[in-house]
């Protein structure tokens, strides 16, 4: 499908999320960054740890408010809502926390935190429909309705992301970020909750916005992939495309790093290195803030920042190569 046929359902355009730390200057946690999410895809939003994706996903949000830019929710810009607004996106817009064993209130029961969301948007009223509800949840998201009076701390890891994504849909959303909500649990149990994750979207007309660092998770539920460094998208095409044909020298150099399962070819797989000192988001000015680390830099890299540029149809590169 075109670009064109793609309902944008939200559409973030020159998002810059900075946070002032004392004694030290400005981090630049996310620093101008626009994309757009159609609705019923899924975008990866991948990278190294501390490159701002997960700041990125609660900008979007409104979780932290944005330093400059706007995100436009079916083209109302959410970042200058009223409060009435404010609860209209909320309902719609959702996540799916990383850790499962923090973000889950250990005093509660499994019910009860389901509730939680029914309850602040006037859903589900009656007791008893709230109460069904609850279970048809639990249900859908592979539990069973006896675990409604059962508190977090008898669950595993997998059983309580699962209670996250009950919690999420409970309160019947359309968009959801989920950040990294498999990195905490066992490799055995990520492809469950990644297969679920799929199901819900087919089932309920989802759109996520995924974000993590396992690449090849990231693959497997992604439409599109866009690559995050140091606050910047550095690269974003069709999940199919990203990884057939990586341009970026940051993206290439993570892909080459991904194991293969077939022990001939990941013995004589080639890995490109990442090398040369990661700079910082702390006070940074211009430039490429990959160029400490690339072989291919240049002056102009170090003192103009390139900017996201479609080079062939659906594919965005920020690069001087390109240029
Ligand atoms: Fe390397 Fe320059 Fe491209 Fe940055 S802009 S990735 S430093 S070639």
């Amino acid at each position: 499908m075109s670009k064109e046929n793609k309902e944008v359902l939200l559409h973030v355009d020159h998002m810059k999320k900075y946070f002032s730390i004392r004694n030290k200057g400005i981090l630049k946690a996310v620093d101008d960054v626009s994309f757009d999410i159609y609705k019923g895809e899924t975008l990866g939003l991948v990278g190294e740890s501390g490159c701002g994706k997960t700041t990125c996903g609660r900008t979007v949000l409104g979780l932290y408010p944005i330093t400059e830019g706007t995100v436009e929710y079916e083209g109302k810009d959410v970042t200058k809502l009223q409060k009435n607004d404010e609860k209209w996106f909320k309902k719609r817009a959702q996540m799916i926390f990383q850790d499962p064993y923090a973000s889950l209130n250990p005093r509660m029961t499994v019910g009860d935190i389901i509730a939680e969301g029914m309850e602040n948007f006037g859903l589900y009223k009656d007791p008893e429909e709230r109460k069904a509800r609850i279970h048809e949840l639990l249900q859908i998201v592979g539990l069973n309705k006896e675990h409604a009076s059962r508190f977090p701390h008898e669950f595993s890891g997998g059983q309580r992301q699962r209670i996250g994504i009950a919690r999420a849909l409970a309160v019947d959303p359309e968009f959801i970020v989920c950040d990294e909500p498999i990195s905490a649990l066992d490799v055995s149990i990520q492809a469950q909750v990644v297969n679920l994750l799929v199901k819900l979207q087919r089932e309920l007309g989802l759109t996520y916005l995924f974000i993590a660092h396992d690449l090849s998770m990231v693959k497997h539920i992604s439409d599109r992939v866009g690559v995050m460094y140091m606050g910047h998208i550095v690269e974003l095409a069709s999940s199919k495309e990203l990884y057939a044909n990586p341009q970026h020298p940051y993206t290439k150099a993570l892909l080459s790093a991904i194991p293969i399962p077939n022990p001939e070819k990941e013995k004589n797989k080639v890995v490109l290195p990442l090398e040369g000192e990661v700079g910082s988001p702390i006070n940074c000015g211009p430039g490429c803030r990959f160029a400490s680390r690339c072989k291919h830099a240049t002056e102009k890299c170090k003192n103009e920042t390139p900017e996201l540029k479609e080079v062939s149809e659906g594919h965005y590169m920020a690069c001087h190569l390109f240029s």
